[in-house]
């Protein structure tokens, strides 16, 4: 992996998105300097098809639409009944599946990206994990879904505003690409670090280097237990970084960058959200000054268990508050188009596993979808 450029999928293909501007600069060589300015902005100020960018002759377009090629290609998309949640499902270049959600609000609009095609993390609630671990994400794979959700924001009138990743995937396995892709939402699609989430299931070495990152942006750590011996089945990574060393780091992330943390903790029925659970996160979380997020388990086909009642989240989201810790509860969005974590893609699979790159060709466009819901 190490002698792959960061800008490339690992399969050594290279999307539009993934391009520098120098490496566009050696490409239009033959063309006059300000060129590359223009076509830098028609990818990341105006997105859309090369050729859409009129600045550019005829013949350059006609060129770039062959030379920079996108690297998400539409396999299935799903829009939920109120029309305020779309869920993605793109197919790369190499046949491996990703998932790309839009939330829209009144105001602004959130898309949630994946870092990975699959994951290793195998955390048992999660259907990415349930399906394992495909191949990284190239810088571009993850920009390209940033600029599509901005894209479809700005047809239905809204900013996108904000980007988490709390797609597909572990961002810390896959550290470099994503800081770049970090960049390059920041500095080239403008959007502040304080819009930006980065959420991961505790992998310390990741924690350590984004408290020394250039750029602050957010910090979300998926905790779910907050006793090392629970934590270890539910969240497998948690044998390699338990809990103790987990809080060190967050501990020197918060010192260093002076920002909040926050905790996610998705409520499962009494998996997670007894009153022992809600003593033990506060013990965990009140020391880091952390906000909690409570989500209710989105059910996966993989994972027997339910999500609590709104009753048991209502009380334990109290619960916290009387011992000193802020939580808010999260609403689920999209239950009904399948769009937790790794469920489109499960659900769209038709060989028996969703990371053969065989299975799931295209897919007919399903709008409103009820199947977990
Ligand atoms: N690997 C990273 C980011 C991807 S998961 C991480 O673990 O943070 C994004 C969030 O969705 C995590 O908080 C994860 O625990 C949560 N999640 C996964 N499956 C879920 C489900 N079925 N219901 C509710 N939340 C889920």
């Amino acid at each position: 992996m190490t002698d792959v450029p960061i800008q490339q999928s690992p399969s050594g293909s290279r999307g539009r998105y993934d391009w520098t501007r120098a490496e566009l600069a050696e490409l239009l060589g033959d063309q006059p300097r300000y060129r590359v300015d223009q076509v830098w902005a028609g990818l990341y100020t105006q997105g859309g098809e090369p050729a859409e960018w009129t600045s550019l002759s005829k013949t350059l377009r006609a060129r770039l639409s062959d030379e920079l090629s996108p690297s998400l290609s539409l396999a299935a998309e799903s829009v939920s009944d109120d029309g305020d949640t779309v869920k993605w499902l793109w197919t790369l270049h190499d046949g491996r599946q990703i998932e790309t959600v839009l939330m829209i609000y009144p105001d602004r609009a959130t898309v949630c990206v994946s870092s990975q095609a699959g994951c290793a993390m195998a955390c048992g609630f999660c259907a990415t994990g349930q399906a394992g671990f495909d191949r990284h994400l190239s810088t571009g794979e993850i920009v390209e879904q940033v600029v599509r959700a901005r894209a479809r924001a700005a047809a239905d009138g809204r900013r996108l505003s904000n980007v988490v990743f709390m797609g597909m995937g572990e961002p810390f396995a896959n550290y470099d690409r994503t800081w770049a892709a970090v960049e390059r939402i920041h500095d080239d699609l403008g959007l502040g670090a304080r819009h930006l989430t980065l959420s991961t299931v505790g992998v310390v070495p990741g924690i350590r280097r984004l408290a020394e990152a250039s750029l602050p942006v957010n910090l979300a750590v998926s905790l779910h237990l907050a006793n090392d011996t629970e934590r270890n089945e539910l969240v497998p990574i948690n044998r390699r970084y338990p809990l103790a060393e987990l809080a060190d780091a967050c501990r020197d992330y918060v010192e260093a960058t002076r920002r909040r943390l926050s905790f996610e903790w998705a409520l499962i029925h009494d998996v997670n959200d007894t009153d022992r659970h809600a003593r033990e996160l506060a013990d965990y979380a009140r020391p880091l000054r952390a906000h909690v997020n409570l989500i209710p388990l989105n059910p996966t086909p993989g994972y027997r268990v339910r999500g609590s009642s709104p009753e048991t989240v209502r009380l334990f989201a109290r619960r916290l508050g009387e011992l000193g810790v802020n939580a808010t509860v999260r609403r689920t969005r999209g239950t009904d188009i399948d769009a937790a974590c790794g469920q489109l893609r499960a659900t769209h699979a038709t060989a028996p596993t969703s990371g053969d790159p065989t299975s799931g060709g295209p897919t007919p466009v399903a709008v409103g979808r009820r199947t977990h819901g």
